[in-house]
């Protein structure tokens, strides 16, 4: 796998053996430590649904963008999450909220 790939695995909440929880080839069970990852990668599936729909509800409803957005990091706090936030804000025109949330996105890295 090259770093870009590299990138998007997770670690087995366990034993830290790096997986693609996002991907389907994966197995519901840690290779290394033998944990029960099935209730692990439907919450990070259910994150990523969330942002998938925050962003096709960004242009006309921000509001409702902004909350699965929210309900997204509360699942899986990704920069993915905390972007998606700053432009739920900004399209909602709140600005003073926007421009919190950048710079919490900066403090993240
Ligand atoms: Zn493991």
């Amino acid at each position: 796998m090259d770093s870009d790939t590299d990138d998007l695995l997770l670690p087995c909440p366990v034993c830290g053996r790096r997986y693609d929880f996002l991907s389907d080839t994966e197995g519901a069970t840690c290779d290394r430590c033998e944990a029960d990852l099935d209730l692990y990668q439907a919450t990070l599936n259910k994150a990523r649904k969330l942002l998938d729909v925050a962003a096709i509800k960004l242009r006309d409803d921000p509001a409702q963008s902004l909350l699965l957005a929210e309900r997204s990091r509360r699942l899986h706090a990704t920069e993915e999450a905390r972007r998606m936030i700053m432009l739920g804000t900004l399209c909602g025109r709140d600005y003073q909220a926007a421009l919190a949330a950048w710079k919490l996105n900066c403090q993240a890295g």
